[in-house]
């Protein structure tokens, strides 16, 4: 999901323990729900990137090249603040260079609330450094609500403990792009979860392979393997519609359902488009779901009479064998 901060322990308990944790709702300073949730808007400007002084720019230079590869297809949307830290070993972070960072941050959310800049910091302090400094990596969308008007904060943090040189497309580069997918998402009216972090993990997908980086097959089918793992024990995607209520015996399965199913189904409804393109979730769906809310816009992209219908035939095409659902990939276009 986006990763907007949640005021449900659970969802934020099973997000950070995810690592990759994705969408949350705003919290610091005050409760929020999916109910009071208002979309980013379009604006002409990127991101605003922050790097915390002394970790390594090339963490922050690999990251933006991934939101600026997700920015370019899927459009400019925010406003949006990218956070970047870490400790690589390589050098020393002082507590002054800390502080920097903290009040860079403090500056920018306190400008429309009312909130001190010290309380600010010590929640900052919690959620940035400490993280940081116990060797722990984090990338999420965290939707802001209580700044005027609504925001998205990017948070990267010791990324380059994801990284790896035999990765085709470095790890950091796929968080850019996954995370920044949340924001085109956050700037629709509240999508189920699964679709969510599927279109995010799809995009990771596709984005490298349209631009020649690697095949799309062979990363699809790391999910295929979970997805059918999870699927096969008689979950659903439908009980992955909101991650916040799912009961505990589900939430336990939120990566598989979310992540790994969720990009299967997210490829399953591009291909039952008229389409077929890629694209159309861009300019088709997502503009749809403002009219008609998420249900109804995806019958009607999918061209099933219900959810629940496109749910059964998911299912049944999830029992297809390898090769017809690879063939299913081939099919899809930009
Ligand atoms: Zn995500």
């Amino acid at each position: 999901m986006r990763s907007r901060e949640t005021s449900s322990r659970l969802a934020l308990a099973v997000s950070l323990s995810l690592l990759t944790a994705c969408a949350q709702l705003g919290e610091a300073g005050g409760e929020s729900s999916w109910d009071d949730f208002v979309p980013l808007v379009a604006v002409e400007d990127g991101p605003e990137y922050h790097l915390l002084d002394g970790y390594d720019p090339i963490w922050m230079e690999r990251v933006r090249q991934g939101v600026e590869t997700s920015r370019t297809y899927w459009g400019s949307y925010g406003p949006t603040h990218v956070w970047i830290l870490g400790r690589d070993g390589s050098g020393d972070v002082s507590e002054d260079q800390e502080l920097a960072f903290l009040d860079e941050y403090c500056a920018c959310r306190t400008a429309t609330v009312e909130r001190t800049l010290e309380e600010c910091r010590l929640y900052a302090k919690e959620r940035f450094i400490e993280v940081m400094e116990r060797g722990e990596a984090e990338a999420y969308l965290s939707y802001v609500r209580e700044t005027e008007p609504p925001m998205a904060e990017l948070v990267f943090i010791n990324v380059h403990n994801w990284y790896y040189e035999r990765d085709p497309v470095p790890d950091p580069v796929l968080r850019g792009i996954h995370e920044y997918t949340h924001v085109f998402q956050s700037s629709f009216p509240v999508t189920p979860t699964w679709m969510m972090e599927g279109l995010a993990v799809f995009t990771e997908a596709w984005l490298p392979w349209r631009s020649g980086e690697r095949g799309i097959e062979e990363v699809m089918s790391y999910s295929l393997e979970a997805a059918k793992e999870v699927l096969g024990r008689g979950l659903s995607i439908a009980q992955m519609e909101e991650i916040e209520t799912a009961p505990r015996r589900v939430a336990r399965y939120h990566r598989e359902l979310a992540y790994d199913a969720g990009a299967w189904a997210v490829a399953f409804m591009i291909h039952e488009s008229k389409t077929r393109r890629v694209s159309s979730m861009r300019d088709e769906f997502y503009p749809s779901v403002g009219a008609l809310g998420w249900e109804a816009a995806l019958a009607q992209y999918t061209g099933h009479e219900s959810v629940a219908s496109f749910y059964d035939d998911f299912a049944a095409l999830m029992e297809s064998s390898p090769a017809e659902l690879s063939a299913l990939l081939s099919r899809l276009k930009d």
